[in-house]
């Protein structure tokens, strides 16, 4: 039996993929995986808590912390900032386990640049219409929102071969067994 190494994991995948509710489901059977708290420009949603869904900041608190090289990588999504504090990432590697961000694709390829060992996971929705079932669904979005994340979708499914992994999310169920069994191997490795 090989020891197993704490590892980082990126999660991306376009919005409505169910990167959220699949990282939540792995999280309860993984409780030492570490997740960060980004910090965001964006409003809060309805029922979203400050310093526990994101840090919710202004876009001046976000240009000073991107001054001061407080973000590992940030990036604009559907117009508005999110970025991975240094800080979250050191709290987590502090406490000796793995880390798992969920991140968008531009923020997943910095931290690729940065640190060559994370494995990139990429979940995809099984079809866009499902993605965009999904997305109407949810009832957080309105329709010029949900029109931007499906664009956005696009953009970010052709990206998805410079992932370690890509993972279709079509049974909730399966695809935390094949999460789970992912994270299990390269930490084996
Ligand atoms: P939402 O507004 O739905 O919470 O998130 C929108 C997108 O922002 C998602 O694709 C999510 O993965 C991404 N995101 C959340 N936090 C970060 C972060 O710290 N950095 C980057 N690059 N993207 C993030």
């Amino acid at each position: 039996m090989g020891a197993s190494a704490s590892k980082l994991f990126v999660v991306s995948g376009p919005s409505g993929a169910g990167k959220g509710t699949l990282v939540a489901r792995v999280r309860e059977q993984l409780p030492d995986l570490g997740l960060t708290v980004s910090a965001t420009t964006r409003q809060p949603r309805a029922g979203e808590v400050d310093g526990v869904s994101y840090y919710f900041i202004s876009p001046e608190e976000f240009d000073r912390r991107v001054a001061a090289g407080e973000f590992i990588e940030w990036a604009n999504v559907h117009g508005n900032r999110y970025g991975t504090l240094v800080s979250e990432v050191e709290r987590n590697l502090d406490a000796g386990s793995s880390l798992l961000l969920e991140i968008d694709v531009q923020g997943a390829l910095q931290v690729k640049e940065r640190f060559p060992d994370a494995v990139l996971i990429f979940i995809k929705p099984p079809s866009m219409e499902v993605l965009r079932e999904r997305l109407v669904g949810r009832g957080t979005e309105s329709s010029d929102s949900v029109e931007l994340r499906l664009a956005n979708a696009e953009h970010e499914l052709e990206l998805a071969h410079r992932y370690d992994v890509v993972l279709v999310n079509d049974d909730l169920g399966e695809a935390v067994e094949e999460l789970l069994t992912i994270i299990e191997t390269y930490e084996r490795n």
